[in-house]
């Protein structure tokens, strides 16, 4: 159709912008429809199939019947799954009213804020942040405050930078452990920290994302906000899911803990959006987190030796800094060295966004610039993919990298 229309958007979503990370992955797709042989790195899930018990689950729940609507916000065996997996694995106690389940993380980071933020409610992110969280706060009506990470910490939130960031309309602050896109985790002692910041500030609520619990390397132990201060528990709501821990991302199934009036007042959202997250989903999830555990370790060692090859690969490349993270299947690598630069086809990089296009446009490779993540000076590379395309990648990265003439001095 062609023509006038009186479409409008409304004012809500006006002020976000189509995703650069769905343009950049449109783009590549073109381009390989074209016959380039591109690489996309930007996939945030992981390349590994669901477990074969899991789907075996599901199907046994489709033939059991189980595909009518269920519970709103879990069934009772789906929330007893996720008290048994907070109990076992984190040491957190939850009654089922103290439980939400909904089609993916991302649901939950949604009901959680339309439940709760106000115009002018202000939430602070940690960034380098998911990008989604900027546009779900903005959605739901909330102004993102965000706090850059430092440096000398793996772009880790500083508690000082904390501190100075709230006030009087702080409603949450929102932190990923281990990080998209940085890959940087918080231990006891720096998590600690920024809890006891918390602590002095009774209006502000601590949304934890715990999305890449499983993909902690080097045995580094996994810590949990709520866990490490049961007397804040009572306004944390702590975010997980099946997605990257199980390779569910299809499934759409996760979950989160916290107050019950909290809980209560997110249920009120989801039964006027999508109501109850899929029955077959919800019966998979309870297979993913009552079943084998095994495959958490076998996975994790695989991502753990891609993690170290292409962070030391990056490092070497010339204006680029590499950081090998703690966690979750991305790099962050630092390429402020290049900008500024010339390269071989004269095209001058002026940002990180023009690094990502170069990558892509002359030399086949599809990366994440950092700007899209609130932290510009990166580029995120998801090494959720084979090892044969990553070094491929790498070998593209180098040679490209390698004929860049640096900026010059003034
Ligand atoms: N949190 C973070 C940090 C993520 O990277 C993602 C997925 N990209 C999610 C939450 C959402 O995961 P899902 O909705 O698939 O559970």
């Amino acid at each position: 159709m062609t023509g006038e229309t009186s479409f409008r958007r409304a004012a809500r979503i006006q002020a976000i912008a189509v995703s650069e990370i769905l343009r950049i992955g449109e783009t590549a797709r073109r381009m390989k429809s074209e016959g380039r042989p591109v690489i996309v790195l930007g996939a945030g899930e992981p390349d590994f199939d669901t477990p074969s018990w899991v789907k075996e689950a599901a199907k046994a729940a489709i033939d059991a019947g189980q595909t009518k609507y269920t519970a709103l916000d879990g069934t009772p065996a789906m929330k007893d799954a996720v008290i048994g997996k907070f109990e076992r694995e984190n040491g957190l106690r939850f009654r089922r009213d103290e439980v939400t389940v909904g089609a993916g993380a991302k649901q939950i980071l949604y009901n959680a804020f339309m439940a709760t933020l106000d115009p002018g409610d202000e939430v602070i992110l940690a960034a380098p942040y998911w990008t989604s969280y900027a546009d779900i706060v903005a959605i739901s009506g909330g102004a993102v405050v965000p706090v850059r990470g430092r440096p000398e910490t793996g772009l880790r939130l500083d508690p000082a930078d904390l501190e100075a960031a709230i006030t009087p309309r702080t409603r949450w602050l929102l932190l990923n452990s281990p990080s998209n896109p940085s890959g940087s985790a918080y231990d006891a002692e720096s998590l600690g920290a920024i809890l006891d910041v918390i602590a002095r500030h009774p209006q502000v609520w601590l949304m934890m994302d715990d999305i890449y619990e499983h993909l902690l390397y080097d045995d580094r132990a996994f810590v949990t906000a709520a866990a490490l201060r049961p007397d804040l528990a009572n306004r944390i709501l702590t975010i997980n899911g099946v997605s990257k821990a199980y390779a569910m991302t299809g499934w759409r199934l996760g979950y989160g803990a916290g107050p019950a009036e909290l809980i209560a007042a997110m249920a009120v959202v989801q039964s006027q959006s999508t109501s109850n997250p899929s029955s077959i989903s919800q019966a998979a999830a309870i297979a993913a987190l009552e079943g084998p555990q095994e495959i958490l370790a076998e996975r994790r060692a695989a991502f753990q030796a891609r993690r170290d090859r292409i962070s030391e690969r990056l490092d070497n490349c010339p204006g680029i800094t590499c950081r090998k993270p703690e966690g979750a299947f991305y790099v962050f690598p630092d390429c402020t060295g290049l900008i500024g630069g010339r390269t071989a086809s004269g095209r001058v990089l002026e940002n990180d966004s023009t690094v990502a296009r170069w990558l892509l446009e002359e030399h086949d490779v599809a990366v994440v610039p950092g700007s899209c993540f609130g932290q510009p000076g990166h580029f995120r590379i998801s090494y959720a993919a084979a090892q044969s395309e990553l070094d491929m990648a790498c070998d593209r990265i180098a040679a490209a990298v390698a004929d860049v003439a640096p900026a010059r001095e003034l």
